[in-house]
This record gives C-alpha cells, structure tokens and sequence, in this order.
C-alpha cells in the first residue's frame, strides 16, 4: 500500500500514517521524499500483510492525498496509478526528469589533470554543468588502466568545482568508493556534486546496488546490463530505490551482441519508450559504450552522432557520451571518444532532436 501526502505535508501527519500502520502486526511502513521543483512529495510505503490495513482509514488522515494498493513489481520506480506526478530529482542544482535534457560529456577515464582540466573547461564553453570522469575503471584485463582511483579526486574535484561543473558522473564498483568519494568531497570543500555510476558488469551486483540505495547523499546512474533482459536491469534499479534512493537515472548503454556487429554493442535505444511507460525514471542514453568506434556515414555524421538523435527523438533526456582532447593517447574506449572541436556541434545537435521530439510528441 502506497499512502500519498499533500505536498510539502508536515511531519506530524507522516508521524500520524506511520503510526496507524503500525498498529497492523507484520506491516512497516517505510518513508520516501521526492523534491520537486517546487514542492515535495511524501510517500509512506506500507510493507508486507497490508491486507486489513483500511484503505479508508487511512485516507482519512489529515493531508493525506491518496491510498493505493499496489501489486505492481515496480512499486517505488514503476509508473502506475499511485505514483503519478512525482518523475525525476533536482541534484545540486540540476534537475534530472522527463523533460530537461542534461548532456554528461567527459573522459571516459580521468587520465591527466591536463586532459581533465581541458575538458572542462571546452564543457563550461558549450554551456554544460553535468560531466562523465571515470576514476575506478573495471576492465576487462587486469593489466589494462584501471583508473587513477581515489588519488586523484582532490584535484578532479576542484578542476571540476573551478570551471562550474555541479554534477560529476563516475562509476563505483566497492562501498569503499562511495566512502572515498564522500571523503574527498569533504575536505576539499564540495566545489561539486557526484552522480554514482552503476556499470554496466555490476548491473546485478545487488549488495552493491544496496549500498548506492542506502545512502541518500548521491544520485546513481544506473547502466542497463549487458546480458540481462530489460525487466531484471529494472528491477535492479527497484533494489536502490527500496532501499531508500529513488534518485536514479536509467541508462541504456547496449547490449552484448555479434548481431551488433560492426558496433560494440547492439544499439538499444528502442528501448527509451519502454523504460518510461514502465517506469518515472529519467531515461539516459550513452552512444559511445553502445557503438565503441568513429566511423562517418556518408552524410557527415557519425554513427554515434546517429544513435544519440535515434535515443533523442525516442525521449531521452540525458546523454552520457565520451570525449577526450586526444583520443590516441585515452587510456580507455579512446577509439569511441569524440574529440573537443566536435563539442559545439554535438551539443547543438542534440538540442536540435530534442526540440525536434518536443514538437512532435505530448511530452
Ligand atoms: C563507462 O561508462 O565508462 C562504462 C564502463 O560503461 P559500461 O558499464 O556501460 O560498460
Ligand atoms: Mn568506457
């Protein structure tokens, strides 16, 4: 049972739901906050034996708005009647929801502060706040780069702080990570935000996915497994958000596929309009894991140029996508990155499509 509270409701009607709930044995009532952008959204989530829990007690309470029952399995991240109207987060000044489109463009993986410090500022120049720094690679080798890892967040951070980056998207494989992260950030005084990545090989890792879910400081970008089906990389999500974070974005990255050939990955963005019917999330597309090379077609535009306006004019609202100012010395997915003079251009495009699919669609 989901009981829904009037925007911006006090905690003493919170307290009153929580308390009539727990009246029932074997029920627990569990709270959840959405902010808005302009108000808050409480919701009490009742667990287990809700059965003789009274649907019209309870929405007798004060500022109570609405009791549903919900058998749906995406209770917390599914779109379904008890969950209409609450879609996205607003993190450190950014709003990620269905309607504003974010583009995270930056290194595949933190290399140098040089590289760092020349991306970020080619993104400050094209008007960008939200940037893609990998600091703990999982490779496929273990003898391949594996990130410069937590020596290098006091720098990044600044670097990033300095030329107004608010949102800095890295993936985590370890608890451990989260704590490095929440450390340097600390000390060197949050000149920036950070969005945990949850890749692409951890998509199943479900204590680690407990971990980004218990903490309520970061949003987490969640990549869709590689060889999973759709429904087990949503339910993946439903992990982070049951445990208590429902800031999270839904990336589609590809799939694991020689039928994708000449691709990296069988390009998957077909999938944008299933995410959001079955689910509020916010939907990122990533066009250089899901095509992982630079060739032109004959019109110009690259392929991963291509596949980023297909996710676009399907309804994405975010682009995670891999740049580099050089891209032969990347120590990581050089071959996919685009190069900084492509930066203008591409973000142009993309609000282009964008504006494109908000002229053709109800968005
Ligand atoms: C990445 O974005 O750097 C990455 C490793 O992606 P994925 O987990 O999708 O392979
Ligand atoms: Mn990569």
């Amino acid at each position: 049972m989901i009981v829904t509270l009037e925007p911006n409701a006090s905690q003493a009607a919170v307290d009153a739901v929580i308390s009539l709930a727990s009246r029932t044995p074997g029920v627990t009532p569990k709270v959840y906050r959405y902010e808005g952008q302009s108000h808050a959204i409480t919701e009490v989530h009742l667990l287990g034996r809700t059965d003789t829990v009274s649907q019209e007690v309870m929405a007798g309470l004060a500022e109570v708005r609405a009791v549903f029952r919900v058998s749906t399995k995406y209770r917390i991240i599914g779109r379904h009647a008890a969950a209409q109207g609450t879609n996205g987060f607003t993190y450190n000044g950014v709003r990620f929801d269905d309607r504003e489109l974010q583009l995270i463009a930056g290194l595949c993986a933190v290399d140098t502060l040089e590289h760092v410090e020349q991306m970020v500022q080619a993104l400050a120049a094209a008007g960008l706040v939200t940037t893609r720094m990998g600091v703990y690679k999982p490779r496929t080798s273990p003898y391949d780069f594996q990130g410069l890892g937590a020596a290098c967040l006091p720098w990044l951070f600044e670097a990033c702080g300095r030329h107004g980056m608010k949102v800095v998207t890295m993936e985590v494989t370890d608890a451990r990570h989260v704590e490095e992260i929440q450390a340097a950030l600390e000390l060197s005084g949050k000149p920036t935000g950070v969005m945990l990545q949850i890749g692409t090989r951890n998509a199943q890792n479900f204590e680690l996915l407990k971990q980004v879910g218990q903490q309520h400081e970061f949003p987490v970008l969640f990549k869709r497994g590689m060889g999973i089906t759709l429904e087990e990389s949503l339910n993946a999500c439903e992990y982070v958000a049951s445990e208590g974070n429902p800031n999270i974005v839904f990336c589609l990255r590809g799939v694991k596929s020689h039928l994708g050939d000449p691709h990296r990955n069988l390009v998957d963005f077909a999938h944008v309009p299933v995410v959001r019917r079955q689910t509020r999330l916010p939907v990122c597309i990533d066009p250089s894991h899901s095509v992982g090379r630079m060739d032109l077609a004959p019109d110009g535009l690259t392929d991963v140029m291509h596949v980023t306006g297909q996710g676009l004019i399907a309804g994405a609202t975010a682009v995670l996508v891999d740049f580099h100012p050089h891209p032969k010395a990347a120590l990581c997915d050089g071959p996919q990155a685009l190069t900084l003079d492509a930066l203008p251009g591409f973000v142009s495009y993309c609000r282009r499509v964008r504006a494109c699919y908000e002229a053709v669609s109800s968005y």
